[in-house]
């Protein structure tokens, strides 16, 4: 309901589009094969070929194309909530990654690019918006745009450490991109001059930068990691050479810079261990990059290091005191890894790290979709131009479970109340018992009901230990505990949830309090 009232509010029309749909316009936008596995495909009773809709640029493209004849009509901003089908190759954690989830997507067209601008900006205000009024805790980051394709996308986040994301951002200015993007500034000091000899050490059944650091005595910072992976494909057909990625061992690559560096097949591939000790002579725990024909790429980070540690293409040995440009060539460098805390923002100021679960993702397509389906209009000269699309998404059924992530204790979860089921729970004790309890609660849940407040009973025959413990793991957020002691002395008592406060109201203010307390939620 708020994600409709905010896409409402934001003039977007709300439309409901088939969730099967034909091949035949996922082959006209090239994602048919694209898309991959994720794509469940069926086919009906005369064998055509369908699928179950991952997402919906198709369909909204081949409706616009049929619908949108002229620059007049734009912009148009359509909307749906609906379920989607990705067969993911990890399903987990219930609703956060599942097969079938419910999705908002919404679909905007223009004549130019300074309309599409604006609607997108909108969407990020828009979901500004309705993350707030959820009650979350979030961060709106740049993004990848990923197999979606397009120039440029945000993605929403809510932090809790258990997100799959990593997110980049400064305290002191408006910095803030998923790791995947970040980009790392190159250093602009000089590499420190060599001190130490070249040296060959044996390591035996040392293959990991732990394990080396531990035999030699020296941090993951002061060693390199080489990592193969397969060039990009020639037009000859002909297997291409590897290439020798060189990290610090304190760093993680980054795939998806690599991918876009020339030269390397996208997405990466990394090289099987059989094609390490091929082009290597050695196993993937002792390689390195010293006196190799491959092409060496190093991050940035580790071109500065002087007199560091890597593997000596020779199985269960390492090399010490190696040098650039003494021991082996200078290396091309690029931005090869993951951002990290205390690495710099393009800005200069410290970068620090949170996790995030990602519950929004907003794009700009351009004409991805409307120039490969043909989705035109008429422009102010009577020329026919492919529409300029943005696409803009929630995971619906993703937020229940990253609000739970981001709001609960050891007893369960503590609804934000926008998102609560039901605002008040009524905990009848000993209700079969008691003909006072029973007719008492029924009583207030009937009043509040009638008052518009969303409230649940629990009149199971359970030990109040039970009702109390259930009670706090469902969450709801304001609880009403009605027992035969206290109507005997005229009270019932009253729990928040969040708090854990707890009060005895007396009967007859009762109903104004409750009512008041979810008002002010
Ligand atoms: P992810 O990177 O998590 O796989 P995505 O980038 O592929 O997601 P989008 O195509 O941007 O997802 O879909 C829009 C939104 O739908 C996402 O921001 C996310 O909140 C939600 N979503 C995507 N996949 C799932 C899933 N398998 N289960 C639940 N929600 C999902
Ligand atoms: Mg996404």
């Amino acid at each position: 309901a708020v994600v409709r009232e905010e896409m409402d509010a934001a003039g977007a029309h709300e439309v409901l589009m088939p969730a099967v749909q034909p091949a035949e316009l996922w082959q006209e936008s090239g994602r048919w094969d694209q898309y991959g596995p994720l794509l469940l495909k069926m086919q009906d009773r005369h064998n055509r070929e369908f699928c179950f809709g991952p997402t919906h640029e198709e369909v909204i493209t081949d409706v616009a194309r049929k619908e949108l004849q002229s620059y007049k009509q734009l912009p148009v901003t359509w909307y749906q909530i609906q379920t989607k089908f990705r067969d993911e190759i990890r399903p987990r954690f219930g609703l956060m990654r599942a097969r079938e989830f419910v999705m908002k997507d919404a679909y905007s067209f223009h004549s130019d690019a300074a309309s599409l601008e604006h609607t997108y900006d909108e969407m990020a205000a828009t979901y500004q918006r309705i993350f707030t009024r959820l009650g979350l805790t979030f961060k709106a980051v740049e993004a990848d745009t990923g197999e979606i394709g397009g120039a440029r996308s945000r993605e929403f986040h809510v932090l809790a450490d258990s997100g799959e994301d990593a997110l980049a951002y400064t305290e002191a200015d408006d910095f803030a991109m998923n790791i995947e993007l970040a980009p790392v500034t190159p250093p602009t000091t000089d590499r420190p001059p060599p001190t130490a000899e070249l040296t060959e050490v044996a390591t035996p059944g040392a293959g990991t930068i732990e394990q080396v650091c531990q035999h030699l005595a020296v941090t993951p910072a002061q060693t390199v990691k080489t990592l193969l992976v397969e060039g990009a494909a020639t037009a000859t057909g002909a297997t291409p050479p590897l290439v020798a990625l060189v990290l610090r061992g304190d760093h993680s690559l980054n795939p998806l810079k690599v991918a876009r560096l020339p030269g390397i097949q996208a997405p990466l591939k990394l090289a099987t261990p059989e094609a390490i000790r091929q082009a290597m002579g050695a196993g993937p725990g002792s390689i390195g990059p010293c006196k190799t024909a491959l092409r060496v790429i190093a991050d940035y980070s580790a071109a500065q290091l002087a007199d560091f540690v890597c593997g000596a293409n020779r199985d269960g040995q390492h090399l010490t005191g190696v040098n650039w440009g003494r021991d082996l060539p200078e290396p091309e460098t690029a931005d090869l890894r993951n951002i990290v805390a205390g690495d710099c923002s393009p800005n200069g100021n410290p970068i620090a790290i949170a996790r995030g679960i990602e519950v929004g993702h907003i794009f700009q397509l351009g004409d991805k979709y409307s120039a490969s389906m043909g989705a035109t209009v008429l422009d102010q000269n009577g020329r026919e131009q492919p529409m300029l699309m943005g696409c803009y998404g929630i995971g619906v059924s993703r937020i229940v479970a990253a609000a739970i992530e981001q709001n609960h204790d050891e007893r369960g979860i503590i609804w934000p109340a926008a998102l609560a089921p039901f605002s008040v729970l009524i905990l009848a004790l000993n209700s079969r018992k008691s003909a006072e309890v029973r007719s008492f609660a029924a009583e207030l849940y009937a009043n509040l009901s009638q008052q518009g407040v969303d409230v649940m009973l629990d009149d199971r025959d359970v030990r109040p230990g039970v009702m109390f413990a259930d009670a706090d793991l469902l969450g709801i957020p304001h609880q009403v505990v009605v027992g035969d002691r206290g109507l005997g002395q005229g009270i019932v008592e009253y729990k928040q949830r969040g708090s854990g406060e707890s009060r005895e109201l007396e009967l007859g203010e009762l109903e104004g309090f409750i009512a008041a307390q979810v008002a002010a939620a």
